[in-house]
């Protein structure tokens, strides 16, 4: 590599290590060296996220053997060595990162959509997601693949940086909604990280009115300081009540699920007008049912989504420098990484209202 290690680039470094079902531990580690194309950041902040959990207790498709597997893929740091063939950062550049590297070499990567790889978990085709497939940030350093990195403004701080791939995700679900949010009722359904990031989103793109549904108060809380013009607490009324009575009987153009239930599937169908579209942004982890009749006749609209593909994480990242979209109010927590049981159980269990725990491996 160029600028071969900095007198201040230590040898080794902590990293929290998975030896196998929700065995976490911290180890000391060998720093990595970024390969010819790559950066090695040193971690400022890494966000836990809620599919770090679910890795944690059963591997998902392609996740790294126990024992190689470093969670953390919501991450944010600075550029500290540089690939033989960098020039498009420089040391020091502070830097935000997302998870996905395609592989580059198939049909969906070649269309631009490298969150559904067709070598998805296939290293030797040159596949790789931090914290997933390949070693993330609940370490001190990562090695990033300069396609997966954006330099970010000294405006913008490492915590909220960290968050970036949550709005991206959102803005790659709007894209294929038909983008355009402009003029548009929307509802957001669930108010964890990524409900919020859409509602804040949904905000920023001038939608017509933004609906933010919940049963957890402060959540909603959250939900008012992003923008939500009227959130609805699902345990005091009924939220279709609500959207028909405000839209005189039409529904929202958009509903976006973001709960994952059969519940918040169900309201995102009766509360979307005829022609609406669904965004599931939320991934059920069982069979749900969907009135498909409903669907039909009212010539509605369900997409998927995961991940972030094409330029949805730079155009996240424009979003926050620009200060139109504000995922302050997501962080509720941070903790140096020795503490990594105890921002794990906050996130766990929502302790103190907890919306995204921030590790800070240099603390
Ligand atoms: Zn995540
Ligand atoms: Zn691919």
């Amino acid at each position: 590599m160029n600028n071969l290690s900095p007198p201040s680039l230590p040898s080794t470094m902590k990293a929290v290590v998975l030896l196998g079902p929700n065995r976490l531990e911290m180890r000391r580690i060998p720093v990595p060296s970024p390969g010819p194309d790559d950066v090695l950041i040193r971690v400022e902040s890494c966000a836990i996220c809620r599919s770090d959990l679910g890795m944690m207790e059963k591997p998902f498709p392609g996740q790294s053997p126990y024992g190689e597997t470093i969670l953390g893929h919501e991450y944010s740091g600075t550029v500290v060595a540089l690939g033989d063939t960098v020039d498009e950062f420089e040391i020091g550049d502070r830097v935000t990162v997302e998870a996905h590297l395609g592989c580059g070499r198939c049909r969906n990567c070649r269309l631009g959509d490298y969150t559904s790889c067709l070598n998805y978990g296939n290293r030797a085709k040159g596949h790789r997601c931090n914290g997933h497939v390949t070693p993330g940030a609940y370490a001190q350093y990562v090695v990033n693949h300069i396609n997966t990195v954006h330099k970010i403004p000294d405006s913008l701080s490492f915590d909220e940086a960290s968050l970036v791939t949550n709005l991206g995700c959102v803005l790659y679900g709007i894209e294929n909604l038909g983008g355009y949010i402009a003029g548009e009722r929307v509802l957001v359904i669930g108010a964890g990280p990524l409900g919020l990031a859409a509602a804040a989103a949904a905000n920023a793109l001038s939608a017509d009115k933004v609906y933010l549904s919940d049963v957890l108060a402060d959540r909603l809380e959250v939900g008012k300081k992003i923008g939500v013009q009227r959130t609805i607490d699902a345990s005091a009324e009924d939220p279709l009540e609500v959207i028909l009575d405000d839209t005189k009987g039409l529904g929202v153009n958009y509903a976006i699920e973001s709960s994952g239930t059969q519940a918040g599937l169900d309201l995102a169908v009766k509360a979307t007008c005829r022609n609406g579209k669904i965004l599931m942004l939320s991934i059920a982890h069982k069979p749900l049912k969907v009135d498909l009749e409903n669907l039909s006749l009212d010539d509605k609209d369900i997409i998927t989504n995961r991940g972030e593909s094409r330029a949805n994480v730079a155009r996240a990242v424009s979003l926050l420098a620009k200060d139109r979209v504000d995922l302050r109010p997501l962080v509720t927590h941070g903790f140096p990484l020795d503490e990594y049981e105890t921002a794990l159980a906050v996130f766990r269990e929502r302790k103190g209202g907890a919306v995204k725990v921030i590790l800070h491996p240099q603390e």
